[in-house]
């Protein structure tokens, strides 16, 4: 269990035994028979034990006698109810009681899990909180699914490495490192190919290499309609084209196909475009072959709060900032939208989503808002 978290259960987890295992306290205090509870004043009863967390008490518990208990002590035989220390009067081997609820302070058992109950569904991502349930049940291992292998490279002969030296008219990389972070934070494994020149020959070889290694594919840049443009020859001539351009704004251009038995993303070069179909189009398929149950992030609705343009005939997608003020959630674009800046999605916390048919939005519309979450 020790190096679960993160990782997707393969199988149901079901509970072996009751949890509780048996009625215990809920406070440190004093065990009682309900018939010993005074409706009115108080009533003095004989202390006959002590029992400490993990202790059993060997007898039962008589009329008229309490047992002091600690908490998560197991109750003893006859015991119903316990009375927090707080409440009751010590005086040496008596205490004195007041009125309370029968069964007051008492945790049932099987109250959080019944033997045999499913505790977690397969499918779903290990958190701390799961780790904590199963190994309160006393299994020490599970079984999860194979993290899927994703070989990423970056396509262009403008594409500089990071740390070393830019020639000028060289950009540094963006891509591969936003979609190495993505890949990672969906439970994949990154098999990082670095950067591919725009070079017919050399690009046909290290995709073929890529799909020899991995579950899936993932190149960005090299999928417009520019000379140099030469992801999507190579693709049908390696494998297939299953489709090719979306009606969305960013990210148009994205090649999706297969090359053997890997799944193939050529995402688009500019960076917010690159994302964007990553968690629109990669994240969903990696969450399905990582064996994941949720697929799809929450959306919901929230007031926009400048008016936005958007043309017809394609989803578009925009930065945005969510807030929620004066009883409702309220949503504003990050500024310029354009698919290469970055910092819009430094500055948003959610996407705007605008549907096909949908034209201009004025201010005080309603839309449909996507926040981004980083594990969901
Ligand atoms: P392309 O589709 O290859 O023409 O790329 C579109 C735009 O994205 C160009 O301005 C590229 O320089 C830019 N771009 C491509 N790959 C990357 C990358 N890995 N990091 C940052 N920008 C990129
Ligand atoms: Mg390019």
């Amino acid at each position: 269990m020790t190096r679960a978290l993160a990782r997707v259960l393969a199988g149901d987890v079901q509970a072996p035994f009751d949890v509780p295992p048996a009625d215990n306290s809920a406070v440190d205090g004093y065990a009682v028979g309900s018939a010993d509870i005074p409706s009115a004043g108080t009533r003095a009863l004989d202390v006959v034990g002590d029992l400490a967390a993990g202790a059993v008490f060997a007898g039962t518990l008589r009329p008229g006698q309490a047992l002091r208990i600690m908490t998560g002590a197991p109750m003893p035989p006859g015991a119903d109810t316990v009375y927090p220390q707080e409440v009751v009067q010590r005086d040496g081997h008596r205490v004195s009681i007041g009125p309370i609820a029968k069964g007051a302070n008492v945790r049932m058992r099987g109250e959080d899990v019944e033997a045999g109950g499913i505790v977690i569904e397969r499918g779903t991502v290990l958190r701390p909180q799961e780790i904590g349930l199963i190994t309160s049940l006393g299994i020490w291992q599970v079984e999860v699914h194979r993290r899927p292998r994703v070989a990423l490279l970056s396509t262009g002969d403008e594409v500089a490495e990071p740390g070393t030296p830019r020639r000028p008219g060289q950009i540094y990389d963006a891509n591969r490192f936003t979609l190495r972070g993505s890949i990672e934070q969906c439970g994949g494994e990154v098999l990082d190919l670095g950067i591919v020149p725009d070079v017919r020959d050399v690009l046909s070889a290290r995709l073929a290499e890529a799909a020899s290694m991995a579950d899936v594919v993932l190149t960005s840049g090299g999928v417009s309609v520019g000379v140099y443009d030469l992801v999507k020859d190579v693709l049908a001539e390696l494998g297939t084209i299953d489709f090719w351009q979306v009606a969305m704004q960013p990210g148009r251009p994205l090649a999706f196909g297969r090359i053997g038995p890997a799944t193939f993303f050529g995402l688009p070069g500019n960076p917010v475009a690159s994302l964007l179909a990553f968690m629109l189009f990669v994240r969903p398929a990696l969450g399905k072959l990582a064996g994941r149950r949720r697929l799809f992030p929450p959306t919901w609705q929230a007031r926009a709060m400048e008016r936005l343009t958007k043309k017809t005939g394609r989803r578009e997608f925009k930065r945005g900032v969510l807030a929620f003020r004066d009883g409702g959630w309220e949503v504003r674009s990050t500024g310029p939208q354009g698919s290469g800046i970055l910092s819009s999605m430094v500055a948003g916390n959610c996407l705007i989503v605008l549907d096909e048919a949908r034209g201009d939005v004025a201010a005080g519309e309603m839309v449909e808002v996507e926040p981004f979450t980083e594990a969901f």
